[in-house]
C-alpha cells in the first residue's frame, strides 16, 4: 500500500516514487506507487492532477485502500518518477476544504446547524445543514468564520486511535476503523478529516456565502473561498456594472428599476392586444373579400405575420363572426404557430380533427375544438404546411352540404 505523503505533509508539491504496478483501469493506463502526493477523490474533495515524469496524470482514484493514478500513456512498472502536483488546482482545493471546516463549525457552535454533507464544485462549494437557515444566522456564521481566517490560525495535524478519539470532542464522527486523522484549528474545530488542508486559516484569504436554499427539511448553503471569493466577486461586478449601465440607475436602485419595467412590459402587452382586437375587424373584412369559396363556404389559409398565438386567435374569431367562413392562420416566426376555426353554424367542420390530422403529418402539438384549434412546433416548411392545411380545409368545406 502506498504511502500517502499528503497525510503528514499536504504541502508536498514534487516528491520521488517508484511504480509498485503497472495495469488497465477500464481502457486507461494506471499506476500505482510505494509513496504518493497526489490526492484521490474522497470525502467531498476532488482529486489532484499533474505529472508522473512527463506522464500526465488525469484521475486520481482511492481503490480498495490504494492510490490509482489514471495516467495519458503508460509508465513500466519498477521505474523510479517524479511527480509533480498541479499546485495551482490543490491548493484552490485545500482553501475551499480548510474554509468548509470552518464554515460548518461556526454554523454548529453559533445556532446548532450540523453539517450532513459536503460538495466542491468547479466554481461553488455547498453545504447541506440539518435544518433550514435565516439570512442572521448566515450572516453571521460568515462574518464569524472570517474572523478565525484573519486569525490566522494554526490547521494541526495529528492521529489518534478510535478509543482515544471517542474521549475527544469531535465535531465529525469518522466512520473509518484503525487510526484516525485528526485535523485541529484551535478554539474552532476538531474533525476527522483525510483531506488536504492549508497550513493555517489565513491562507483561505476569505470566504463568501454566495446563496441558500431549502432542501428536504434542511439548507443547503452555496459559499466560495480564497481565490474563488475574489472570482465570484469579479462575476457579480461585472453583472451589476452592465445592468446598471443598461438601466441608467445606481447599485440600488436595480431591483426597483426591474418591477419597474416588468410592470411597464405587462401594460404594453395589453396595449398590443387591445390594439390587435381593434385592428382585428378591419383586417377580417379585407381576408373575407379575397376569401375562396368552396360549396358557399367562404375559406381562407394564410399566413399573417407579426402576429403571435394570441394575435391568430383574435383573428380567428374576428372572421369567424360571420355565418360562412372557415379559415387557418399560421405566424411567421418561430416556434410556428396555427389557428384552426370556423363559423359557428358550419357544424361539419371539425377544426380539432383537422388539426391532429395536420400534427400527424408534420409533428408538434396542438389541440382544440371543433370551432377553434390550435397548435404549433410542426417540422417542416411552412408554405407546405399552409398549402396541406388549405387542401384540407377546402375538403372539408366540400362535404358539408
Ligand atoms: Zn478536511
Amino acid at each position: 500500500m502506498s504511502e500517502r505523503i499528503y497525510y503528514t505533509d499536504p504541502g508536498c508539491q514534487a516528491f520521488t516514487a517508484r511504480v509498485t504496478r503497472s495495469f488497465l483501469h477500464g481502457d486507461r493506463a494506471a499506476v500505482t506507487l510505494d509513496r504518493t502526493a497526489f490526492y484521490p477523490t474522497s470525502g467531498g474533495q476532488p482529486f489532484d492532477t499533474g505529472v508522473l515524469g512527463d506522464v500526465p496524470v488525469v484521475e486520481v482514484l482511492d481503490e480498495a485502500g490504494e492510490v490509482v493514478h489514471l495516467l495519458d500513456h503508460p509508465l513500466a512498472e519498477g521505474r523510479e518518477v517524479e511527480g509533480r502536483v498541479d499546485w495551482t488546482r490543490r491548493f484552490d482545493h485545500m482553501q475551499q476544504h480548510t474554509g468548509q471546516h470552518i464554515l460548518s463549525a461556526v454554523f454548529e457552535r453559533l445556532s446548532g446547524h450540523r453539517t450532513v454533507s459536503f460538495h466542491m464544485g468547479s466554481e461553488l462549494s455547498t453545504i447541506d445543514l440539518s435544518r433550514d437557515v435565516n439570512a442572521d444566522e448566515v450572516a453571521r456564521a460568515e462574518d464569524e468564520a472570517n474572523r478565525a481566517i484573519w486569525d490566522d490560525l494554526p490547521v494541526g495535524i495529528r492521529f489518534a486511535s478510535p478509543d482515544e478519539a471517542a474521549a475527544m470532542p469531535l465535531r465529525k464522527e469518522s466512520v473509518r476503523t484503525g487510526t484516525l486523522r485528526l485535523i485541529g484549528v484551535p478554539g474552532i474545530d476538531l474533525s476527522a478529516c483525510g483531506g488536504t488542508h492549508v497550513a493555517s486559516t489565513g491562507a483561505i484569504g476569505a470566504i463568501v456565502v454566495t446563496g441558500w436554499e431549502r432542501v428536504k427539511g434542511g439548507a443547503r448553503v452555496s459559499f466560495a473561498c480564497g481565490g474563488r471569493a475574489v472570482r465570484a466577486h469579479r462575476r457579480l461586478a461585472a453583472v451589476v456594472t452592465g445592468s446598471v449601465r443598461v438601466l441608467s440607475v445606481l447599485p440600488p436602485e436595480l431591483p426597483a428599476a426591474i418591477e419597474r419595467l416588468q410592470a411597464e412590459a405587462k401594460e404594453q402587452r395589453k396595449a398590443v392586444k387591445a390594439l390587435q382586437e381593434r385592428l382585428a375587424v378591419f383586417e377580417a373584412e379585407a381576408l373575407l373579400a379575397s376569401a375562396s369559396t368552396v360549396n358557399g363556404v367562404r375559406v381562407i389559409a394564410r399566413v399573417l405575420d407579426g402576429y403571435d398565438a394570441a394575435g391568430l386567435k383574435t383573428m380567428a374569431s374576428a372572421v369567424t363572426t360571420v355565418p360562412d367562413a372557415a379559415v387557418a392562420f399560421l405566424s411567421s416566426g418561430t416556434p410556428l404557430q396555427i389557428v384552426i376555426a370556423r363559423s359557428a353554424g358550419l357544424a361539419g367542420i371539425d377544426a380539432g380533427s383537422l388539426l391532429r390530422r395536420l400534427v400527424e403529418q408534420f409533428g408538434g402539438r396542438g389541440g382544440g375544438k371543433a370551432d377553434l384549434a390550435q397548435g404549433g412546433g410542426f417540422e417542416g416548411d411552412v408554405r407546405q404546411i399552409l398549402w396541406t392545411v388549405s387542401g384540407l380545409l377546402e375538403d372539408a368545406a366540400g362535404g358539408t352540404r
